[in-house]
């Protein structure tokens, strides 16, 4: 790093949100530098499913930056050299309870473009799918595979926007216009701060007055014995729990107790059902929550167990073989974003939903306008 390099604007961290921040500012004719401390963005960004859900998420401001991010994902993602790897998501109810909350679901706002499916009409596209009673089908939902598209957004900001990366490189203090990093003083007379789950290094007094934590999910990626198509997304009974978007209406309780009645073990894991699918024709199946002050250190066999069994639930896979496991892990909170100015020109930035795909274009532009709001 060269001494005292100057910028518009430092963005910390390369994850999702960073970068998401690095393009608003681009797009807002700022010059631009992000500093990760990493080689390679390693967190919860390039471990997630890469599914980008509209369809689920908490009613109103936030359903609302979905929906944007979802049209920024469009805009950049051939831009980038990204691939949708699918698009839709196909909820399958399996109990009526289950498609109670469907229908009421439906009659809301946020279930324009949805429909029910009857389960004739579903198997035409997916085969594959269990028996049910119905299914909800969204259009709404694009999946990318984050592990490829995280580095290549950051290739494009790079090489083809004209964005610094400064990577392996922490950032210990900021001061503006001084960001101290481990490598040398940068200067900029704002910053945006995106640290994931780094919960203790910058600003650690106004992430825990905010109540932040952690949460550690389990992911296995499924091989399919013979080949099977998902032709979107798909998620289960127990994601009509879990989704705020379904799981705040009140025809959710009444799943919720047969729920607890009948799979106990899976809602006490935190496990719901999403399933994807990558180009080479395995999925991505997960996953499981569990709360902490830390990253959850040990991957529970049984809690594989648990959303395998709910994967051939919805699924007909016979002989499926799980190929990898990893576990990711997100900061958490009640609220589904948090963002605050922490210093003159300085705005921390952290999704507290888990659903940083999902809406870190739109909670981005809004983290920007707070930082030029600050100094
Ligand atoms: C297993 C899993 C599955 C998920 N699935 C989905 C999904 O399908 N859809 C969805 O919408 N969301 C999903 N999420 C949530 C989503 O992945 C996160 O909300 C999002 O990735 C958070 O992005 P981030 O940029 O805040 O954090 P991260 O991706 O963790 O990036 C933060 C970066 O900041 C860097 N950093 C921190 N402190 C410093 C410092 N002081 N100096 C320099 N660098 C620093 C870190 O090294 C890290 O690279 C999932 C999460 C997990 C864990």
């Amino acid at each position: 790093m060269q001494a005292n390099m100057q910028y518009d604007l430092v963005v910390v961290g390369s994850g999702i949100i960073g970068l998401a921040s690095a393009y608003a500012a681009y797009r807002a004719g700022l010059k631009v530098a992000v500093v990760e401390r990493h080689a390679r963005c390693v967190g919860a960004s390039v471990r997630n499913f890469g599914f980008v859900t509209v369809t689920g998420q908490r009613r109103g401001e936030h359903w609302a930056r979905a929906l944007r991010t979802r049209n920024v994902w469009e805009e950049v993602a051939p831009q980038a050299g990204i691939q949708v790897v699918h698009q839709g998501l196909y909820v399958l109810a399996q109990r009526p309870e289950a498609m109670a909350v469907i229908d009421a679901f439906l009659q809301t706002e946020m279930g324009e473009g949805c429909r029910l499916m009857s389960m004739a009409e579903a198997r035409k596209d997916f085969p594959a799918l269990q028996d049910g009673l119905g299914v909800l089908y969204s259009p709404h939902e694009r999946r990318v595979e984050s592990r490829d598209a995280i580095p290549q957004l950051s290739r494009w900001l790079e090489h083809s926007l004209g964005v610094d990366f400064f990577w392996n490189t922490a950032v210990h203090g900021i001061a503006a216009p001084k960001v101290h990093t481990s490598r040398g003083t940068l200067h900029a007379e704002r910053c945006i701060v995106c640290p994931g789950h780094e919960l203790s290094v910058l600003y650690p007094e106004a992430i825990a007055a905010a109540g932040i934590r952690m949460c550690t999910l389990q992911m296995l990626r499924v091989q399919p014995a013979s080949a099977v198509t998902l032709p979107g997304s798909v998620m289960s009974d127990l994601s009509l729990v879990r989704y705020e978007g379904y799981a705040d209406l009140p025809e959710s309780a009444p799943l919720r107790q047969v729920l607890e009645r009948e799979q106990a073990e899976w809602l006490e894991q935190g496990i719901h059902l999403i399933a994807v699918q990558s180009t080479d024709g395995t999925l991505v199946v997960g996953d499981s929550h569990v709360y902490g002050n830390s990253e959850a250190p040990f991957a529970s066999e049984r809690t594989d167990v648990l959303i395998l069994q709910e994967m051939q639930r919805v699924l007909k896979l016979q002989d499926a073989t799980v190929s990898e496991r990893w576990t990711g892990t997100y900061a958490s909170a009640a609220g589904v974003v948090y963002k605050a100015q922490v210093a003159p020109g300085v705005v921390l930035g952290i999704v507290t939903g888990g659903t940083g795909a999902s809406t870190s274009f739109a909670f981005a532009e809004e983290l920007l306008a707070m930082a030029m709001a600050s100094a």
